[in-house]
């Protein structure tokens, strides 16, 4: 099929404007194509995912008028393949265990660090073994390692989105100076980070297309050095346009003003949503 795309949300608390947005462009996006719409729960997070905010969620995509192909696909069952493969990075000498806390990590960073989404890891633990490694330690990539094990050529992404339009070329300094070392293993539980999870699963469901909000757009050169290290394709990214509140500010989950829901209890219909999306 040449035009495959998912709506992934992470239910961690009841769908907004926003991800209404999401949803129902890339769904409209795969219709209009002849293509298919999957539906994904990342749910990595056993302790702020609940299934009553996946019900919530199901329920409200249905309100809106889509209906997704095939089962849903929940990531918690999973954690054993996605830790499957972190062994096989261990294996490429490509991760390592850390045991900084945030409080560590900033006291390292000599200044704040500006333009980056997250702070980035100054090294503290690279170089120490898996050998060393304690349940509590998470687990971080060493990307000049695994740079280092890539052809540079082919950290290449298309994007179709309005902010970021064209074909990009993942730069190493740039990916070095504004990701750094990130986790993919979260600290004391088995917990996958995002980053892996989703690149394993959008190349699993043969997704040929990443539709999502524009706030994603800084973690693509990730998720392509994940797909290059396992010889996974990369999809075609569109990152779209923020819903903003009347202040300009993104909306968050726990903005619960803009909960779908209280639109659908005040009596708006899908019609309203769409038009308030800008659809
Ligand atoms: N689970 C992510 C979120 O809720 C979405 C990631 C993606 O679409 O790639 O923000």
């Amino acid at each position: 099929m040449a035009f495959v795309t998912r709506f992934a949300p992470s239910p961690t608390g009841p769908l907004h404007l926003g991800h209404a947005y999401s949803a129902l462009l890339a769904h409209d996006m795969a219709r209009a194509e002849g293509g298919a719409f999957f539906l994904r729960f990342e749910d990595t997070d056993l302790e702020r995912c609940k299934p009553e905010y996946e019900d919530a969620i199901a329920d409200d995509l249905r309100w809106l008028g889509m209906c997704w192909d095939g089962p849903i696909l929940r990531q918690s069952p999973n954690i054993a393949a996605y830790n499957a493969r972190l062994d096989l990075l261990a294996a490429r000498g490509l991760i390592y265990p850390c045991c900084c806390t945030r409080a560590d990590i900033r006291a390292a960073l000599a200044a704040p660090q500006e333009g980056v989404a997250h702070a980035v890891y100054p090294g503290t633990c690279r170089g120490r073994s898996m050998d060393s490694r304690r349940a509590e330690d998470a687990l971080r990539l060493d990307l000049n390692a695994a740079l280092a094990q890539l052809s540079l050529t082919a950290l290449i992404f298309t994007e179709t989105g309005p902010a970021h339009r064209g074909v990009h070329l993942v730069d190493p300094m740039a990916a070095q100076a504004t990701i750094g070392d990130i986790v993919l293993s979260r600290k004391g539980e088995d917990i996958v980070a995002y980053f892996l999870a989703s690149a394993f699963d959008d190349a699993d469901q043969g997704i040929t297309h990443v539709i999502r909000g524009e706030d994603l757009f800084d973690f693509v050169p990730i998720q392509v050095i994940l797909q290059r290290l396992f010889d996974l394709p990369t999809p075609i990214y569109h990152h779209h346009r923020l819903i903003r509140d009347a202040h300009g500010k993104r909306l968050a989950k726990r903005d619960d003003a803009r909960a779908l829901s209280k639109f659908r209890a005040e009596g708006a219909s899908p019609a309203d949503i769409r038009r308030m999306v800008g659809l």
